[in-house]
């Protein structure tokens, strides 16, 4: 008899015994609820995802934890948006993903996230391990932890609804520790669905200490690194996306200022130091591989995008300084002389103390000869960009030529950049003054990060953003344009419509009447896309319209797409990396 009857015939007098009372049940939750509050827990304030069986009912109970949950189109860009997040806020973003394939769209992400150091959680809904295991052919089958665990730093799965908490506090811990990365959590349908009494989850929960512990250099590698800055005649900086991720800016300021020492910035780098300041060398990159002495490197990685640091382009004599976090990425490509493993804070705070009771040796002519190689490098620049500024229709020179002193007037604007020339051109181009307002295509150099790095960006920081996207680029993930506009975020879209991959000027070579492999769309209307979801957008084809178009935009602070109508020939193969093409045999291009 349920109790329900039993105080019905009590009310009605059918039953002349006395009630019983009601049971007391414990309350309960699923492993939803549990995942819900561990986020909260945490301090989690915003996922980003795509909803689906088995996560959807997750989602509202993480809403109604009062976590944003930001939605997307495609889970690649949810994954850029969670990347982003955690490099700009050194907490991790979070992405949830559904089973199979939005497990692998969301991956992409994670790895690119892994591989250049952001902090990440990927939570996927997964199907009953049990039924993978034995291989019955369940909804939505695949090994996804195993497939996941390559691809990150570190990778959980949780069977049972009381693994979720420690699944999720460790996953933090992981995402931010160390080098920072992405880290998987496979959040099985067992587990999301399992009930369990409140209480014993309240049980679970505790409050981590430490989630993030720096770790100190040690004393003896600090003061290497002093000894030899201090003997360099001709030192240089070299600044990494690591250095602005830690957010150490005033102890690299004050390193770089006090010891006059040139600096060079990765393109991630850009803005934490000026990139227009007296001792950036911005423009002289070959002359610092080629000639300084001895070379400090600033959580970047002596990797493919500075020459493996040999090689003809670099100075065979030249000594090198670096300070990581990972003991692993010293002497990667070359002996690194004086190497200062530990968290980036602690290493400046103690190689500043260690720099002030040595002499430094720098020698003015070397600053000097910097400071005047930038000023003719900087005035050739600005004639080609003077050159290209009434051409019709407008090449990528005449478009940033517009954009340029647009974005100077607006500097707390973050720069989101992807494309092959756009990116190059961009990077060249428009100056940053401050740290973190630069997100690009980083260190795989891939397409299809604009939308989701764009929308993490503004969402993370409230900033307003700003995203110059190549065609092709925009193709990846121009559908999460309308995720911008159903957030009402303030972001600006840039397309750079030159009609292709690289350009829009491919000929196939014989036996085809289709395009060619590089040809896009040089007549798409790219605004229309804009249009379709609400957001104000506009065609341009003179730099003053686009000019005023960006101006309005920025000031507008909703989301914006400008089609910008390049000819078709701007634009050469792979930007300024065409050198790791195959040697072509053929010209492609007419
Ligand atoms: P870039 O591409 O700008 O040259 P990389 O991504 O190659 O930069 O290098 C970033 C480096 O910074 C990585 O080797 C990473 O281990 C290091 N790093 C990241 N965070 C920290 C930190 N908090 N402290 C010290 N090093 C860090
Ligand atoms: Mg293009």
């Amino acid at each position: 008899m349920s109790i329900t009857q039993n105080t019905t015939q009590a009310a009605t007098g059918q039953c002349s015994c006395t009630p019983k009372a009601a049971p007391e049940y414990p309350a309960q939750l699923t492993g939803m609820d549990v995942l819900a509050r561990a986020l909260k827990e945490v301090g989690i304030s915003t996922v980003y995802g795509l909803v689906g069986i088995p996560i959807t009912e997750a989602a509202y109970l993480i809403q109604a934890q009062g976590i944003r949950f930001i939605t997307f189109r495609h889970e690649q860009q949810a994954g850029m948006a969670a990347a982003t997040h955690g490099y700009l806020t050194k907490t991790p973003g979070v992405v949830m993903t559904v089973s199979s394939l939005g497990c692998l769209n969301g991956l992409t992400a994670l790895a690119n996230a892994t591989v250049n150091c952001y902090p990440m959680i990927q939570i996927s809904g997964a199907s009953d391990p049990a039924m993978v295991d034995m291989n019955m052919g369940t909804y939505e089958q695949l090994d996804q932890f195993n497939t996941a665990k390559s691809l990150c730093k570190a990778a959980f799965r949780c069977t049972h609804a009381t693994d979720i908490p420690s699944a999720v506090f460790r996953a933090y811990r992981a995402a931010v520790s160390g080098r920072p990365g992405g880290v998987y959590i496979d959040m099985t349908t067992p587990a999301l669905a399992e009930i369990v009494d409140a209480d014993a989850v309240e049980k679970l929960f505790y409050k981590p200490v430490d989630l993030y512990t720096p770790t100190a250099p040690n004393k003896a590698a600090v003061e290497r690194a002093a000894d030899l800055l201090a003997s360099a005649r001709q030192p240089a900086i070299i600044l990494g996306k690591g250095a602005a991720y830690a957010q150490v800016d005033d102890k690299i300021k004050k390193l770089i200022e006090t010891y006059k020492i040139p600096y060079f910035p990765m393109s991630m780098a850009k803005g934490l130091m000026p990139d227009d300041g007296p001792l950036s060398a911005l423009s002289c990159r070959s002359t610092i591989m080629g000639k300084a002495d001895v070379v400090m490197f600033i959580g970047a990685r002596i990797n493919w995008l500075l020459s493996f640091g040999k090689g003809k382009k670099w100075n065979p004599d030249a000594k090198f300084i670096q300070l990581d976090i990972d003991p692993e990425e010293i002497d990667r490509n070359r002996p690194i002389a004086a190497p200062v493993v530990g968290d980036m804070g602690l290493s400046l705070d103690a190689l500043l103390d260690a720099l002030e009771s040595r002499k430094m040796s720098v020698d003015p002519a070397w600053v000097a000869s910097l400071q005047a190689e930038t000023k003719e490098k900087d005035a050739k620049f600005s004639e080609r960009l003077a050159a290209a500024k009434n051409a019709t229709p407008m090449t990528h020179w005449t478009a940033l030529g517009a954009i340029k002193p647009v974005l100077a007037a607006n500097p707390d604007v973050i720069l989101v950049n992807e494309g092959a020339n756009t990116l190059d051109d961009t990077r060249d181009t428009i100056s940053m003054s401050l740290p973190r307002h630069r997100v690009d295509c980083a260190t795989w150099a891939i397409m299809g990060m604009g939308m989701g790095s764009a929308i993490g960006a503004a969402v993370a920081t409230s900033k307003s953003v700003v995203a110059i996207e190549g065609d092709s680029a925009f193709g990846f993930s121009g559908m999460d344009f309308s995720s911008i506009c159903r957030f009402d975020l303030p972001v600006t879209v840039v397309v750079f419509n030159n009609g292709g991959i690289y350009n829009g000027i491919g000929k196939p070579l014989d036996k085809t009447d289709d395009p060619a492999p590089t040809t896009l769309d040089i007549n798409a209307r790219y605004d229309l896309i804009g249009q379709a979801f609400g957001a104000k957008s506009c065609r341009v084809t003179t730099p003053d319209q686009l000019s005023q178009a960006l101006t309005e935009a920025i000031a507008s602070k909703k989301p914006c797409l400008i089609d910008v109508q390049l000819a078709a020939d701007s634009g050469k193969e792979s930007g300024h990396i065409g050198y790791l093409n195959p040697a072509p045999l053929i010209d492609i291009t007419v």
